[in-house]
């Protein structure tokens, strides 16, 4: 059995961040990573845009351009960051957390700016920043439009230098909590096929989100929900499921991901018929309204028979008045993007877009300090959550872009500290005992791996998969009705079935990709049920999620997050539980949510 004081599964940046976090507050602690993928390769570094924080160096003038702002009077402070945070989430966010994030931002970025993060600059040397949707002020700092490539390596940098145990390609199978206390993970090493007890004090979490339930998704493929699989499989219920995000300007027929930066370095948006659409629904912001109201306007407008090409089924992106030396500059990457993939040059044509599944909102439920919680608000000993898979909840039913840099670097930053102090705790401290890593957890690993080899029915994996990613995208996508969602309801049910009837083709143990992708599979199946009954259940239309049949948001019976928990029989079942404030109560109330 392999030992460490801390595991944490997940190299995004919320896993790095929390690692070197630790090993800066408790450095004799053992600590050690698990990554499916090489460490660089997390979704992080797929990150485009930016990453949030009120440094006020650029602000509006008086026309909303974007100009540089003295440097003794910043032109943004973290409370009017905190107010388009609530805003955005549609007021279903922890404001605890809320407050927590849009606070750190300032002081986190200049954390990563001395660890060596490479930022795009001002003339005079300050940090650039950009527009960015639902953002009262230009806050997005930035790294040309590979912000994520930037953080993810430079903290890569930290943890080679910190010398934290890495196991790459290494998979983790299942998270072993006994008498509500965390000890350890299961995990299957890639290379050899050999599966592993890992024993530990303290279980972090920074497994990233679940795009791929989608088929129009800008989500890696390793974005499979796997920790938040294992913490449901465990016992944790899941939060907020049902509020997926949708990017609006995924490139057309890939989902692959075209950066809001490019709206906000000034990019519109156009339908079939030459006009920016976005007047029609929010004329205050226009293509920088948040992205649920943006990708549900482009819908609109395709199902009014406005959309573009042959057979209308995309919106444009329109850049080609940036000229090619600012899309040079700040916007190289995606260029690349529309040249490779749809053979568009931006520099002199419009590419076409449609909305791409993004972002998780909902996930492993956590307080405010990254520990994990069941119920209202009991603790799981030693277990801990932070970045994408994690629900703390700062993004309520809808994140802002580039918030979510900021919630894998501050939160894994503050849950590493969390879980330092826990290691501080005597009766956890470094020397004392691990908890008992339960005998049968390796066994029953093992066996399950085993009985999915030694399937013999007909069904293929891929087919499977396809379907249901095709089906998810159709029926729990950007407008929601009770007749799609209860039909998709049926679908997972009987692609489980079928699931139980698969078998592969290759049945070895070393490096077996289509094992990995299988087990991926299962996991897709098992969250998406818990996406598609809380969207069911929820009749209201709220952030993310838009139900024809319950336009209104209602605050009334609907301000509540949903839990979804796993029966016996393997279904889902919903419950509910409060918002949460910080001490002294809501800082913002509910209001119209108006651009
Ligand atoms: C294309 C794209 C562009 C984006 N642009 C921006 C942006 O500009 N600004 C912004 O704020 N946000 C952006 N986001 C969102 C943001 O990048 C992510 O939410 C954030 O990086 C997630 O970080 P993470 O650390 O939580 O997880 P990830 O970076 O997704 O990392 C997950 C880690 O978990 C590991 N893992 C998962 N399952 C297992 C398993 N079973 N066993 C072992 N290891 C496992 C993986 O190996 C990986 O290391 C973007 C997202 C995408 C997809």
């Amino acid at each position: 059995m392999i030992t460490h004081d801390v595991i944490v599964v997940g190299s995004g940046l919320a896993g790095m961040r929390a690692a070197v976090e630790i090993r800066r507050k408790a450095p004799q602690a053992d600590i050690a990573l698990i990554t499916k993928v090489y460490p660089t390769r997390s979704h992080s570094g797929a990150a485009q845009g930016g990453i949030a924080a009120a440094l006020g160096n650029i602000r509006y003038d008086a026309n909303g351009v974007p100009v540089a702002a003295p440097e003794d009077q910043p032109g943004d402070d973290w409370l009017t960051h905190m107010y388009d945070t609530v805003k955005g989430a549609d007021f279903i966010g922890d404001q605890d957390a809320q407050e927590i994030l849009a606070r750190e931002a300032v002081p986190t970025i200049y954390e990563l700016e001395h660890m060596g993060v490479p930022f795009s600059r001002m003339p005079d040397g300050r940090i650039a920043q950009r527009p960015f949707g639902g953002h009262t002020n230009p806050r997005a700092c930035y790294a040309a439009d590979r912000t994520g490539h930037a953080l993810l390596h430079t903290l890569y940098g930290e943890l080679v230098r910190y010398n934290v145990k890495v196991y790459p390609e290494w998979y983790m199978l299942s998270v072993v909590i006994e008498d509500n206390s965390c000890r350890g993970v299961t995990a299957l090493d890639i290379r050899t096929g050999e599966v592993h007890a890992v024993n530990a004090k303290a279980t972090m979490f920074g497994t990233g989100g679940y795009g791929r339930a989608f088929k129009i998704t800008s989500n890696a493929f390793s974005s499979t929900g796997d920790g938040i699989t294992a913490a449901y499989r465990a016992g944790i219920p899941l939060e907020d499921m049902e509020f997926v995000q949708f990017h609006p300007t995924g490139l057309f027929s890939h989902g692959i991901l075209l950066s809001e930066g490019a709206r906000g370095e000034g990019g519109y948006l156009l339908n079939g018929l030459n006009e920016r659409f976005m007047s029609r629904y929010a004329p205050g912001r226009m293509e920088l309204a948040p992205r649920d109201v943006v990708s549900r306007s482009i819908y609109s407008e395709l199902e009014a028979g406005r959309g573009a090409g042959p057979n209308g089924e995309y919106v444009l992106l329109d850049l080609r008045h940036l000229g090619k030396q600012k899309l040079d500059e700040r916007l190289p990457q995606i260029t690349e993007l529309a040249r490779d993939y749809l053979g568009i040059d931006p520099v002199t044509e419009p590419v076409p877009i449609q909305p791409t599944a993004h972002y998780s909102m909902g996930g492993i439920p956590t307080d405010a300090d990254g520990r994990v919680v069941r119920g209202e608000n009991e603790i799981v000993q030693g277990f801990f959550a932070a970045g994408e898979c994690a629900c703390a909840s700062v993004h309520g039913a809808n994140r802002l872009g580039t918030n979510s840099l900021l919630e894998a670097t501050v939160y894994g930053r503050r849950t590493g500290q969390t879980i330092a102090n826990f290691l501080h705790l005597e009766s956890q401290g470094v020397g004392a005992a691990i908890p008992a890593m339960p005998s049968q957890a390796l066994k029953q690993a093992e066996d399950e791996l085993r009985e999915l080899l030694s399937r013999t029915g007909r069904e293929i994996a891929a087919d499977i998969r396809k379907e249901l990613q095709a089906t998810m995208f159709q029926n729990a996508g950007v407008f929601r009705t009770p007749e799609k969602l209860e039909a998709e309801l049926g679908i997972i049910e009987d692609l489980r079935e079928r699931f139980a009837l698969i078998s592969l083709d290759d049945k070895g143990r070393r490096y077996n990709t289509e094992l990995i992708e299988t087990l991926e599979l299962a996991h897709l199946l098992e969250f998406s049920e818990c996406i598609v009954a809380g969207a069911l259940a929820r009749q209201e239309s709220r952030g993310a999620h838009a139900r024809r049949d319950f336009p209104k948001r209602d605050d009334t019976h609907w301000m509540k997050h949903t839990l979804a928990y796993r029966e016996a029989d393997g279904r889902a079942r919903l419950d509910y539980k409060p918002v949460r404030y910080g001490p002294d109560g809501p800082r913002f109330q509910p209001e119209e949510r108006k651009y």
